[in-house]
């Protein structure tokens, strides 16, 4: 690595990107992390990841399935008496960690474990978030996840209160929690209303296909701005008057979102059904 991309890092950052360490498993603040942006290199300020190819693969590190353009450098790796692929920043060949194929975690089969040491986040700021609950939440993420505008999008937990409840714990009716769907979508492309209007004719089709109804698919609108609640208030009010079943959707305030189990993600696509 060149000495000029050395001068802004911390030790333990050097330790990582230039003699090719590797942070403690589930030490990372990015281990966790589902907000929408893009990763860089933390030494060069190059763009590595977008955060729509993050997943969550328990291995204790942040894991991507795919990379921006020639943004990485693969190298093979026989240290520790292993054979890997070591993945470098491709511009100034910083240390990032490996890359694993044919774990089958996701459709592109691709795993990069990436030190969350070795990444910075910078969060887009022209996408808006909205949070949605109506019926199985594998159903809203296929109903969303191909929308053109749709930038990202997570199945999970909300309105409940246990933390961090499992699918189980949910579908017991027990913890209170709603699955949802939390779309980032970018307002200049998609407009909410028309996100709306997609859910509208949801909870129509919902409404004709299932009369018994569990507690954690009842359709609710989750709020996070006065803006959204007032725009959510008057499309919810003309949409009823022509569909009478959608004045059960209930209103509410966004509360605290809990990222489903992986295997909850994209789960139709994956699933190929
Ligand atoms: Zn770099």
């Amino acid at each position: 690595m060149n000495e000029k991309y050395l001068k802004s890092l911390s030790e333990e950052e050097k330790y990582i990107l230039r003699d090719k360490g590797t942070e403690k498993p589930f030490s990372g603040v990015y281990n966790d992390f589902y907000d929408a942006g893009v990763f860089i290199c933390r030494a060069c300020k190059s763009p590595l990841y977008e955060s729509n190819t993050k997943f969550n693969s328990g291995c204790g590190w942040p894991s991507f399935d795919d990379q921006i353009d020639g943004a990485i450098n693969c190298y093979e790796d026989l240290s520790g008496g292993r054979v890997r692929t070591e993945i470098c920043c491709a511009k100034c060949d910083g240390h990032l960690g490996h890359v694993f194929y044919g774990e089958n975690l996701t459709i592109k089969n691709t795993r990069h474990c990436v030190n969350s040491l070795s990444i910075q986040f910078k969060a887009y700021k022209n996408l808006e978030l909205l949070t949605l609950a109506g019926g199985n939440f594998w159903y809203l993420d296929k109903l969303y996840r191909n929308l053109t505008g749709v930038y990202l999008l997570h199945v999970g937990y909300m309105g409940g209160k246990i933390e961090h409840s499992t699918y189980e714990q949910v579908q017991s009716g027990k913890t209170n929690h709603s699955e949802v769907v939390q779309i980032y979508f970018e307002p200049s492309i998609i407009s909410y209303r028309h996100i709306l209007s997609v859910f509208f004719n949801h909870c129509i089709y919902l409404n004709k296909k299932l009369k018994l109804v569990n507690n954690w698919h009842k359709p609710i609108i989750y709020f996070n701005s006065k803006e959204q609640k007032e725009q959510a208030e008057n499309l919810l009010s003309n949409h009823s008057a022509k569909a009478s079943c959608l004045a059960t959707i209930q209103l509410k305030a966004e509360t605290v979102f809990f990222r489903a189990e992986e295997q909850h993600q994209n789960y139709i696509n994956k699933k190929n059904v």
